[in-house]
């Protein structure tokens, strides 16, 4: 059963896209088939594999406007059997006006993965920090949704709605979907703040937050500025261990 999982908080630079990619690169293998859904028009999930995002060949723009079929955008990661990606540029932040006038709009991407799914073991599709149409589409073409949670303060604002959101969307467009797993991103040990916000995350959502943190690592900040994820530009660093782990815990959630 393939696990289609939209990794969504509208709040920016929370971690959504180094928590897409690296869990991805972490479960994939030649016997793990791993799919990333580049869905943000800024495109820092395809960055991060390894993309060029000048080339002019089709990607998520042409998928979500329905000029392109999903299976013809996506390409192999190179550096990571198992993973692919289907990527995004700025031309994607069109796709949302242009979508307004189609009809289902809110199933472009259901639609586009439906024969697709099950040739994975896992999708991740990476959400823009809105709650737009594209957002929107990936909690309707997902049966889960990954909630990276910055150990910051303000952390937890606007989370509730989010969540109204995910209940708006079970309730009228997506009855299978749910909150899977939360993961606490960008610790730092040295701030109480830090371990305030995780112990509150956990008071609040209990045992769907999973046990291992992310800590705040630099590594995790530089592999996509080298096209990598941490498990090639540095496959011992803080960071990699953190995300095996948490990849582990998430595997095992099931759903
Ligand atoms: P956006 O909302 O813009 O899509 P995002 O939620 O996808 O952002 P990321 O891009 O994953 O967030 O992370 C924001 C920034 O923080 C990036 O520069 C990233 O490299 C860095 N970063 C993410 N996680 C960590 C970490 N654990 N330690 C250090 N830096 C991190
Ligand atoms: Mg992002």
């Amino acid at each position: 059963m393939t696990r289609v999982i939209a990794v969504a908080n509208q709040k920016g630079g929370v971690g959504k896209t180094t928590t897409a990619v690296n869990m991805a690169a972490s479960l994939a293998s030649p016997s793990c088939r791993v799919l990333v859904i580049d869905l943000d028009p800024q495109g820092n999930a395809s960055t991060a594999l390894g993309y060029d995002r000048e080339s002019e060949s089709a990607g998520m723009y042409e998928v979500m406007i329905g000029e392109a079929e999903l299976i013809d955008v996506i390409l192999p990661c190179p550096d990571i059997p198992g993973l692919d990606c289907a990527p995004a540029d700025v031309d994607l932040a069109g796709a949302e006006i242009e979508m307004v006038a189609q009809d289902r709009r809110e199933f472009a991407l259901r639609v586009a993965l439906e024969d697709l799914e099950r040739n994975y073991d896992y999708v991740f599709i990476d959400c823009p920090p809105s709650l737009g149409l594209l957002t929107l589409n990936a909690l309707v073409g997902a049966r889960e949704v990954l909630l990276p949670i910055q150990c910051e303060y303000y952390a937890l604002e606007g989370l509730s709605q989010l969540l109204k959101t995910v209940d708006m969307v079970k309730s009228h467009l997506n009855p299978n979907l749910t909150v899977g797993a939360i993961i606490l991103t960008m610790y730092d040990g040295r701030t109480r703040l830090a371990g305030q916000v995780a112990e509150e995350v956990r008071t609040h959502f209990g045992a769907r937050v999973l046990d291992t943190i992310i800590p705040r690592s630099v590594r995790l900040s530089e592999a996509p500025s080298h096209g990598q994820t941490i498990f090639t530009y540095d496959p011992s660093s803080p960071g990699a261990v953190a995300y095996r782990e948490a990849a582990e815990q998430f595997a095992l959630v099931g759903n």
